[in-house]
């Protein structure tokens, strides 16, 4: 579903990503995680079209969507991806329903079919009720729930996460990763989860990529992963689960 061939991005001289190699299946959610600096964001935003690379390939399904030899890089808006930041980056002079249906209007779709979109996504995150509020008077956890919905609104094909549950509390953080688990799975939605947060990482992943200063140094699901390290850095960066 995802594809990343050695795909690389430095900044001046700097290289944020060296060489990232990865095949993320249809429906599988797989977490970067690494130690901060490593370049989990840049990569996330990479695949986003965020942040233009600076080598390799990106393929979502048939799609290459960015290539250094072919001169190619699609804009954001024609990736279909939706994405998730650790802000929950909502317009606070719009209502909740307004907010989720924002990106909709992007697409040709009439204000009817967008307002059932957005609807659609507000229950997925059980906050239908909240639609005509304004979301500064939510909760950060309700605030997050709404930036998932508009991820999820606009029907994308895949779900990017940047550490979306790093400014709630560690209660709310336990129960909302179980919520964007069971909504991706049973959407059977791609997902790239970005996370410094070992135990986070695998409680939540199928598979988790551990990075290091720009470059993966070991993919594997989370039990082989923990039981099995297969670097020094890997066994210390997971030993500090608590
Ligand atoms: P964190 O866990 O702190 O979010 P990260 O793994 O997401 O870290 P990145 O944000 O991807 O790390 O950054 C990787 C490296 O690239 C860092 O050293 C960062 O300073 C550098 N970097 C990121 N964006 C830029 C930029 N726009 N200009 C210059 N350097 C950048
Ligand atoms: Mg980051």
């Amino acid at each position: 579903m995802l594809r990343l061939n050695n795909l690389q991005k430095s900044f001046g001289s700097f290289r944020a990503v060296e060489s990232v190699s990865l095949n993320v299946g249809e429906g599988e959610l797989v977490t970067l995680l690494g130690p901060s600096g490593c370049g989990k964001s840049t990569t996330l935003r990479c695949i986003a079209g965020l942040e233009g690379p600076t080598g390799g390939e990106i393929w979502l399904g048939d799609t290459c969507v960015y290539s250094a030899e072919k001169r190619l890089d699609l804009p954001p808006e024609k990736r279909r991806i939706g994405m998730v930041f650790q802000s929950y980056a909502l317009w606070p002079h719009m209502t909740v329903a307004e907010n989720v249906a924002y990106p909709l209007l992007r697409q040709k779709l009439s204000k009817a079919d967008r307002e059932a979109q957005a609807m659609q996504a507000l229950e997925l995150v059980g906050l239908a009720h909240a639609r005509d509020t304004s979301p500064g008077r939510l909760s950060g956890g309700q605030q997050q729930r709404i930036a998932l919905a508009r991820a999820l609104a606009s029907r994308c094909q895949i779900l990017l996460f940047d550490e979306p549950l790093s400014n709630l509390d560690v209660r709310l953080r336990e129960q909302l990763r179980g919520e964007i688990r069971e909504i991706q799975r049973r959407l059977g939605i791609t997902a790239i989860y970005v996370t410094h947060d070992q135990s986070e990482a695998l409680a939540i992943s199928d598979r988790i990529v551990v990075m290091d200063k720009g470059l993966i140094v070991q993919i594997d699901g989370p039990n082989e992963l923990y039981s099995r390290p297969r670097t020094r850095f890997a066994a210390s960066f997971l030993g500090s689960v608590n």
